[in-house]
Order: C-alpha cells, then sequence, then structure tokens
C-alpha cells in the first residue's frame, strides 16, 4: 500500500480506502463484514469510510466493533452526516442541531473520540453555509473532528464553503465524488476549484459499482450474490441498472479487459489504478462483499499505467464514460 497526502494537509491516507455502504449491516454478515475489514488492515489500508445513514447507521456500527482492539493512532475514520437517521424534522440536513448531534451519535457508534475526516455528506440549500461551517469548526476546536470534508459538492459550493473555511479557519481540505473510468464528471470543474483550495479527492464507486470488475456479461442474466442481484427492486438498483447495466457499457468494459490482460492485471484492479492515475486523487474507497474482493483490488496500490493504456481506454470508452459537470451531486 501506498499513502498520498489528503490535500494540502499534514493527513496521510492510504491510497485505497475501504468503504462499507450497502455491505455491512446490509448485503454481508458480520463476520464477513469483519473478514473485510481485516484483509484491509493486512494490506496495509488504514483509511476507513462510513456514513451515518449507510444501513440505518449499522454500518458504523459494525465498522466500530471490526476496528476494535486496532490502535486508533494507526487508521483514518471517516463518516458523513446530512441524509437522514431518524424520522424527527431535525434528523437531517447541516444544521448546527443535526451536525452536532449526529456527530456525537456517530462517535458512540464508532467506539472512538474523533473522526479523523468528517463528510458533509451532500450540499444543503436549506441552511446557511455560514452555520454549517460554524458547526465544523466548533466540532474541530473540540477535537472531536480532524478534518473536514464535503460529497457531491458541484465547483461553485466548493469555492463558497472554502471561503468560510478560510475565514474560521476550519480544514477544509477533502471532497468525496463519484469517480471512475466510467464517471468522469468531476474532471472539469470540481477538481480544478479544489486543486487551487488545497482539497483532495476522496473518490467512490471506483470500480463503478462492480461493473468494471466485468462481472455483468452483456446477454447474460445478473450474477446471484452480485449487487445488483442483491438491490434489485430497490432505488439503487434503478440508479444503477439506468447508468451502468446497458449493453453499450457491459460491452465496452469487454473490450478492456484485454488491456487489464496485457497491462499484467485484473479487471478491478484495472480500474482502480485508472482512478489512482489522477494526482488530485488522495485515495479510492472501494466497496467489497468478499475479502478476496479486497485482496485483489489493493494489487492496485502503486501501479503506474502507461499512457498507450490509458489512451486505449479512452478510445473504447468515447462516447460511454460521463464527463457532464451538471450531473454532479
Ligand atoms: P466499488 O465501485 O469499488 O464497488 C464495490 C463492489 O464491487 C463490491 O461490493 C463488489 O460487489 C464488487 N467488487 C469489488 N471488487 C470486486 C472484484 N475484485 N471482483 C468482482 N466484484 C468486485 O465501490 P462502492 O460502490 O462499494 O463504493 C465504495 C465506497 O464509497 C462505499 O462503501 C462508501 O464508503 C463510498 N460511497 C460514497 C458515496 C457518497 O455519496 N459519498 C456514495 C457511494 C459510495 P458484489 O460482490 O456485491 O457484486
Amino acid at each position: 500500500m501506498q499513502y498520498r497526502k489528503l490535500g494540502k494537509s499534514g493527513l496521510l491516507v492510504s491510497e485505497m480506502a475501504l468503504g462499507n455502504w450497502i455491505t455491512h449491516g446490509a448485503q454481508v454478515d458480520d463476520t464477513t463484514a469483519q473478514a473485510c475489514v481485516d484483509a484491509a488492515l493486512d494490506s496495509g489500508i488504514t483509511t476507513f469510510d462510513t456514513a451515518d445513514v449507510y444501513s440505518e447507521t449499522r454500518a458504523e456500527s459494525i465498522l466500530g466493533e471490526s476496528l476494535k482492539g486496532i490502535r486508533r493512532e494507526s487508521i483514518e475514520l471517516c463518516t458523513k452526516v446530512f441524509h437522514p437517521t431518524g424520522t424527527g424534522h431535525n434528523d437531517k440536513g447541516l444544521s448546527r442541531k443535526h451536525i452536532m448531534e449526529a456527530c456525537h451519535a456517530s462517535l458512540r457508534r464508532l467506539q472512538t473520540d474523533y473522526i479523523d475526516v468528517y463528510y458533509a455528506h451532500r450540499f444543503d440549500s436549506t441552511v446557511s453555509l455560514e452555520e454549517t461551517f460554524l458547526a465544523f469548526s466548533d466540532l474541530v476546536r473540540q477535537g472531536k473532528v480532524l478534518y473536514v470534508g464535503v460529497s457531491e459538492w458541484t465547483a461553485e459550493q466548493i469555492k463558497l464553503g472554502a471561503a468560510l473555511a478560510r475565514e474560521l479557519r476550519v480544514p477544509f481540505v477533502a471532497s468525496q465524488p463519484q469517480y471512475s473510468m466510467l464517471w468522469r464528471v468531476i474532471e472539469a470543474e470540481v477538481i480544478p476549484a479544489c486543486e487551487r483550495e488545497g482539497i483532495g479527492q476522496v473518490v467512490w464507486s471506483p470500480l463503478a459499482q462492480g461493473i468494471l470488475s466485468g462481472k455483468y456479461a452483456p446477454d447474460k442474466p445478473i450474477p446471484e450474490g452480485s449487487r445488483a442481484s442483491t438491490i434489485a427492486g430497490s432505488p439503487f438498483f434503478e440508479r444503477l441498472a439506468g447508468q451502468w447495466l446497458r449493453k453499450e457499457v457491459l460491452q465496452a468494459v469487454e473490450r478492456i479487459r484485454p488491456i487489464a490482460q496485457e497491462s499484467g492485471l485484473t479487471l478491478p484492479q484495472l480500474a482502480v489504478a485508472w482512478v489512482l492515475q489522477n494526482p488530485q486523487v488522495s485515495s479510492a474507497i472501494i466497496g467489497a462483499s468478499k475479502p478476496e474482493q479486497v485482496k485483489e483490488n489493493v494489487k492496485a496500490a502503486g501501479v503506474t499505467l502507461d499512457t498507450e493504456v490509458m489512451r486505449q481506454i479512452n478510445t473504447i470508452l468515447n462516447g460511454v464514460s460521463e464527463f457532464d459537470p451538471s450531473k454532479t451531486g
């Protein structure tokens, strides 16, 4: 594993992080969740990503349990606030009240005194940015949060946040957007805006939720046990199917397979290595339903892809990858 600075901060994060959306507390049992965390730790992953909303808060609790006994200083624990965690009118969003309450609840579930990176999971247009950043600032001063990030904010929202963060001296150093060779919407606006502010990208779904593993072959049924089969019938499935489970996407992925082979990599390794070629990416958050997937994917760490490989991938995915920055968020 290799470690990269998170934006302009002094914090080192592992260039691959383990996330537990959809898996812990939902798709996989607790023993498998523990095995995935253990596989991550064994391979040098030190950065763990979760959110209060994942599996209705169970994902945070399971991660906290799985990391019990691990030296706190040896890992980076990251979580998020915004989406509803209860039915009350204040149980969501980025108000001061919800941020404070959500942070305390996350600390309890994660069994820790502080969160390394605390993200605003989405932009909240109903609350003033000043209120949100003042709450983050207070959490930082209290030592409950070390660094602040945002997820799926547009370049404009990030610029406004960064100006306030400067004024309030909040270490706003991370942006968590979706990024993969299929989803490149951050390249035009979010990445340049963040680069100017010293904000690093901690990117999610580098395998496009498993599509870039090559398991979903065109004209074949969805494989049993895969994410697409597990979430069938949910709104998550509608999004996955609409975005990626389309013939032209799956056929393009098949055409990338030989490029991976020629590079001495598996398709999932190539997909993760691809996002890590971007120097603005501090870490790629992978998901895993089995420890073997972690063990396979971590071999993408430290891989350099040559320009010809990058060119061939661009050519194959021309017209398939999404670049439109207005799709951020
Ligand atoms: P990935 O794109 O890495 O997809 C992970 C899934 O792909 C696995 O659960 C598994 O699904 C499949 N997979 C992984 N490796 C392999 C392999 N080697 N061979 C075959 N299949 C494989 O990431 P996620 O979509 O899981 O997102 C990662 C993390 O990013 C989340 O856990 C979360 O922490 C974060 N995230 C953040 C969001 C945000 O709004 N900020 C939104 C979404 C995610 P299966 O085996 O079930 O098919």
